[in-house]
């Protein structure tokens, strides 16, 4: 069967990576449909598919979605089945989910929405129409997903936020545990920046922690180390499988970093610098009690410098 597309208005792109086109999974146990459905997106989406609510999970968890449109009646795991194994995980319940299905009494609609899906469509279907409910659901999912990213990211220097740390800090934590692998934290924090902020004011204090910050993240190498604003002028670096030696090294190369910036300094000698506190271990209960006790002796011993505790 040939379908003659209508001329089809541009789909939105997802907004965590500028131009990436979205990506979505049609799931029909009839091959025939997942192609009559990959015409009509193929030209301007990534387009998934699988035959199954089995394989469907499966996709899902590997390559997030960014919409689902999903057939109701299939052998093994239904449309409404893999509906609500999607809306009960955390990882995957913001993916939207739009059935697409020959079915069309009020309560089998009535049934999929309450399952927690985003809108409903009924076959036969026109082309157009299946594009604008998908493109207004996709425009939904990427305004959600910036606001979401967003509720994690420092106004002022653009890196992640403390609520974003403690998420992140909790779930490595775990993980060490049971992998009994080794965690390091190193708090970093700028030294006599009340001075720097008398003397300059507050908004070269802000441009000056936005130049610290950039100079902190640059230093981060691994994909899984992570830069945050810990709170007002104190920075903290998570770095997964990393013992002492690694996080002081690591911990060494921030403070010569920010110090290689040589921004002026009226309220000390020299220039901006920071003290920086590491500690590390398998046991992650203490590792941020024991970064900042660090990072008291490396103020007490004098400032732009690393302190460590742990082993
Ligand atoms: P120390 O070397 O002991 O850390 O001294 P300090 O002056 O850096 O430490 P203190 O905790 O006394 O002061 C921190 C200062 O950081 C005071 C506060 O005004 C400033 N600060 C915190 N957040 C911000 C911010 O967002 N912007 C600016 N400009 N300054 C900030
Ligand atoms: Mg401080
Ligand atoms: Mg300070």
């Amino acid at each position: 069967m040939q379908l003659s597309l209508p001329q089809l208005s541009p789909l939105p792109a997802g907004p965590t990576t500028p131009g990436r086109r979205p990506r979505l999974l049609i799931v029909d146990d009839q091959p025939v449909n997942i192609q009559t459905l990959h015409r009509v997106f193929a030209a301007d989406c990534q387009v998934l598919m699988a035959t199954g609510g089995a394989q469907a999970l499966k996709l899902c968890r590997e390559r997030q979605p960014d919409l689902v449109l999903l057939d109701v009646q299939m052998p093994g795991m239904d449309g409404h089945q893999l509906c609500a194994e999607l809306k009960a995980d955390p990882l995957l319940r913001t993916i939207p989910v739009v059935f697409v299905t020959a079915q069309d009494h009020p309560d089998d609609e009535t049934r999929g929405l309450d399952a927690g899906a985003a809108d409903f469509i009924t076959k036969p279907f026109n082309p157009a129409v299946v594009r604008a409910r998908v493109r207004t659901q996709l425009t939904l999912k990427a305004q959600a997903d910036l606001l979401r990213e967003l509720a994690f990211i420092d106004g002022l220097t653009g890196m992640h936020n403390r609520r974003h740390f403690d998420e992140r800090f909790a779930a490595e934590a775990g993980r060490a545990q049971r992998a009994r692998a080794t965690l390091a934290v190193a708090l970093v924090d700028v030294d006599h920046f009340k001075r720097y902020n008398d003397a300059l004011g507050h908004l070269a204090g802000d441009d000056c922690l936005r130049r610290i910050a950039t100079a902190l993240r640059a230093c981060l190498r691994r994909p899984t180390d992570l830069l945050a604003r810990y709170g007002g002028e104190e920075f903290v670096c998570l770095l997964p499988d990393t013992d002492l030696p690694g996080a002081i090294g690591v911990a060494q190369l921030l403070e010569a970093t920010v110090r290689g910036l040589a921004l002026p300094h009226p309220g000390q000698a020299g220039c901006v610098t920071v003290s920086v506190g590491v500690a590390a271990g398998t046991k992650t209960a203490d590792l941020l009690d024991n970064a900042d006790k660090a990072l008291y002796l490396a103020k007490a011993a004098g400032r732009g410098r690393v302190s460590w505790l742990g082993g």
